[in-house]
């Protein structure tokens, strides 16, 4: 799916500053989705010295620009991968023949002399003109995420690239220097002596984006077992509405493990920019029935939706199983998109918390099944996550550790985020 890009022309800010920031290039990049009308023209703004030399009459949205550098002209290019170049900024041929783009352009860097530049496109293939050598793509490594953006060396025999996640990589001269703390990045920048870089993430990757969370289980359901065993209809047979859950040896319950991760997930997820929907909102309620628990994050067209549990596994086994669903008629829509967040959240999890992929439990932390009706009944992309296991000693004092919660909230918010931005 192409994303609608733009260009923000204050970003041109970050290339205006006094004369000794324009003593070489300096390379920016930066891409947002859906925030300038389609029908408005490209436009470049100046700021300070900054002076305009014209606007691109780009038929497809402009995402980049790069100055020459003496900053008497720069280069705009659109997602398509047309550049235009504007002041002393010269044309200049593909390095390497014709250029195919298959993904969007997101991201250009001009060389230090302005002889040339090159594309990245959020494949990770880049494109190089003029001068600028081609030092190696991301375009034949399976990302986890897209890349979003680009810089050069300051002597111009490299570059990075950096993707939505946070990972980097780098070509030519441009040395690794870490990657994967953020999410939702946007940009990167090389320090003067390319010693460095800056990453920066959108804040709000997720905005727009709704995501419906299950604490499974409710703390009252143990006392209102009418209830919560009267059958409702899984899809393909019967179970009961709702089940009590597991507890630790020290007796800290999952009912109320599950809604504590919720709501650290929640306010993870808000600060992100999502709309979050619960299927329970406390923990002293009975219910929702699974078929309900279904029904909320359907009704609310959740882009994501995920189950948190804490299994009651055997003693001796550790870890965690992200469970997918398995197509039983009403949820056949959603059986690969599912598959897709069950793959992004087992590495998420396990960079976030250091919790095991399970032991007794599925292949690698994924296992599929048909007999869970929160996901047979579900039509929006979903898995339940079985956090750890209560049972084993290990897992439990981790699950009973408020800061060891947090993690696990922060692994299930970077899955989520990794699935809902990820092309
Ligand atoms: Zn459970």
């Amino acid at each position: 799916m192409r994303r609608a890009l733009s260009m923000i022309a204050a970003g041109w800010l970050l290339t205006a500053g006094p004369a000794a920031a324009m003593s070489r290039p300096a390379q920016w990049s930066r891409s947002a989705s859906g925030l300038a009308p389609a029908s408005a023209p490209s436009t470049v703004v100046g700021y300070g010295d900054a002076a305009v030399f014209g606007s691109p009459a780009a038929s497809d949205a402009t995402v980049a620009m790069t100055p020459t550098r003496d900053g008497k002209g720069y280069w705009t290019v659109d997602v398509g991968g047309s550049v235009s170049a504007f002041g002393d900024a010269h044309d200049e041929a593909p390095a390497g023949g014709s250029m195919a783009v298959n993904a969007p352009v997101v991201g250009m860097a001009a060389t230090p002399d302005s002889g040339g530049y090159w594309l990245v496109a959020s494949d990770g293939g880049i494109f190089a003109f003029g001068d600028a050598h081609f030092e190696g793509s991301a375009g034949g490594i399976k990302l986890n995420a897209p890349v979003v953006g680009m810089a050069a060396t300051p002597a111009g025999g490299g570059y990075w690239l950096v993707a939505s996640d946070g990972g980097i990589f780098a070509f030519g001269d441009a040395r690794f220097e870490g990657s994967g703390s953020q999410r939702g990045v946007v940009g990167i920048a090389s320090t003067p002596d390319g010693g460095g870089y800056w990453t920066v993430s959108s804040g709000q990757p997720l905005a727009g984006k709704v995501v419906a969370i299950d604490p499974g289980h409710d703390g009252g359901n143990a006392g209102d077992p009418a209830a919560i065993n009267a059958p409702v209809f899984i899809g393909n047979g019967y179970k009961a509405c709702d089940t009590v859950g597991t507890e630790t040896a020290d007796g800290y319950t999952e009912h109320a493990y599950n809604f504590d991760v919720a709501m650290r997930l929640q306010a993870l997820l808000q600060a992100e920019g999502a709309t979050v929907v619960l299927t329970r909102t406390n923990d002293t309620g009975v219910g929702p029935c699974i078929d309900q628990r279904a029904a909320i994050g359907n009704n609310a067209h959740a882009a994501a939706a995920v189950s948190i549990h804490a299994d009651g596994g055997p003693v001796g086994g550790r870890g965690f199983t992200v469970i997918e669903p398995l197509a039983v008629g009403p949820n056949n829509g959603i059986i690969a998109a599912s598959d897709v967040l069950g793959s992004d959240m087992v590495p998420a999890f396990e960079f976030a918390t250091g919790m095991p992929t399970s032991t007794y439990d599925g292949t690698n932390g994924i296992s599929q099944r048909s007999d869970l009706g929160g996901l047979n009944l579900s039509t929006v992309p979903k898995v339940l996550v079985e956090t750890g296991n209560m049972q084993n000693p290990t897992d439990a004092a981790l699950l009973e550790d408020g800061q060891f919660r947090q993690q696990v909230a922060r692994g299930l918010a970077a899955g989520i985020t990794d699935f809902l931005t990820s092309p």
